[in-house]
């Protein structure tokens, strides 16, 4: 078995200290794996290369690209009041999908069996013409725009507190790629509702569980159970990609799910019985003294290590009027 880890001391050039997306997540991370020879023993660490700009231009807009390219060559600025751009955020924010693009490549031609893109800035509420949400470019859509491109069917389950509204509005009218996503509603970006299931094409390859304040664990493995695995063995993905938030850990600073540690591993269980051609890609999750043991539990899976954590969350569960819901906007598509 071997896991590729992306990643580069580079990434701390876009920072912004007051930020809670700041270069400061990577480096706990990095940290926390150096603390498990274990893990160290089976990891391979990989120097990512930047995106060309043709390939970020066959997902994203031409004046999307310039205006980053134009506020980094100005020395900096602001995209919206959330996102910022530095000096060399362009630059960076090209490592970053450059490196989740290289990953998916090495774990389809087996030179690795799965892997984890430690990389910022996130992406997925990039949409095709806009930045947004302390995000740049669409790192995961970027990568499942190349693996589609190949032919290859890829499964994006999205685990971040977060709505990945950019991911969905850029594979809204698709149907080689599949999102599934579990969030926070309401609550940043406001979108994700059940009844987002697609267009044209694309219809029923989309698919939302907006959960209220409070759902923990349990909501999350029943709605795998019911809704999101079934609906990905009978898709048959080639690879999965996780758009990996987390802020859906219950301790989270911008969250409201009740997630623990142990429970970010067992969604990679859960998910390698249908395809074991895992990749994850960091998107959010902003608690410094936990978001290193949630990598840990994912990475411990990957590599077949058992490292657990001692953790507990209080949680409610209202998964089933959810459930409901998706049964009966998904029914045509799905046998559920
Ligand atoms: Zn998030």
């Amino acid at each position: 078995m071997t896991t590729q880890i992306v990643y580069s001391e580079k990434f701390s050039k876009h920072n912004h200290w007051s930020h809670p997306e700041n270069a400061e997540r990577l480096h706990v991370m990095i940290n926390e794996i150096k603390k498990n020879p274990l893990l160290l023993k089976e990891i391979e660490f990989v120097e990512p290369k930047p995106v060309s700009e043709e390939t970020l231009l066959s997902i994203h807009s031409q004046e999307m690209i310039s205006k980053i390219k134009e506020i980094s060559s100005r020395g900096g600025g602001w995209l919206d009041p959330d996102t910022y751009v530095c000096k060399d955020s362009y630059e960076i924010a090209k490592l970053a999908a450059g490196g989740l693009l290289q990953l998916s490549e090495s774990i389809l031609s087996n030179e690795a069996d799965n892997g984890f893109a430690l990389i910022r800035p996130p992406g997925h509420h990039a949409t095709k013409n806009r930045s947004m949400g302390f995000c740049l470019f669409n790192n995961i859509a970027i990568a499942a725009g190349e693996l589609s491109k190949k032919g290859k069917k890829v499964l994006i389950f999205d685990h971040d507190v977060h709505h990945g509204n950019g991911t969905q509005n850029i594979f809204y009218s698709k149907k080689n790629v599949l999102y599934q996503s579990i969030h926070l509603y309401p609550h940043y970006p406001f979108t994700g509702k059940t009844e987002e299931i697609g267009e044209k094409n694309g219809k029923g390859y989309t698919i939302n569980a907006p959960l209220s304040h409070g759902n923990g664990n349990h909501a999350v493995s029943q709605l795998l159970e019911d809704i999101f695995l079934p609906i990905a063995q009978q898709f048959k993905p080639d690879i999965i990609l996780f758009s990996a938030g987390f802020d859906s850990h219950h301790s989270d600073t911008l969250g409201g799910l009740r997630l623990t540690a142990d429970f970010f591993g067992e969604l990679i269980n859960r998910f390698q019985e249908i395809q074991p051609k895992i990749i994850c890609t960091l998107e959010g999750g902003y608690n410094l003294r936990w978001i290193g043991k949630c990598l840990i539990s994912q990475i411990s899976k990957m590599t077949n290590n058992k490292i657990e954590f001692e953790d507990y969350a209080q949680e409610k569960n209202t998964a089933q009027i959810i459930i409901n819901k998706l049964k009966q906007e998904l029914q045509g598509y799905w046998r559920l």
